[in-house]
């Protein structure tokens, strides 16, 4: 029975981690996409995706996972399967 969680790797997890060694590449911002690239774009505003339909991907994502909110996951998956 674990008395003391370690709580810390749930933290650093999502910091820059993943790209050991070439340089610092940016993983695409679509959940569904796996795509790494150079980072590019304003310093205010960096490039996010790998590609305009990723960009439109995840706000889609994201607006439908809005829209779904009030429902079971089960239901969510069904919405989303068809
Ligand atoms: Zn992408």
């Amino acid at each position: 029975m674990p008395v003391t969680a370690p709580v810390l790797p749930a933290f650093t997890l999502d910091k820059s981690d993943e790209s050991a060694g070439s340089g610092k590449l940016v993983k695409c911002g679509s959940p569904v996409c796996h795509e790494v690239f150079a980072p590019s774009g304003l310093a205010i505003e960096p490039k996010r995706f790998c590609n305009n339909r990723c960009r439109m991907t995840a706000w889609f994502i994201k607006k439908a996972g809005e829209a779904m909110k009030d429902l079971t996951d089960a239901e969510v998956i069904k919405v989303i399967r068809g």
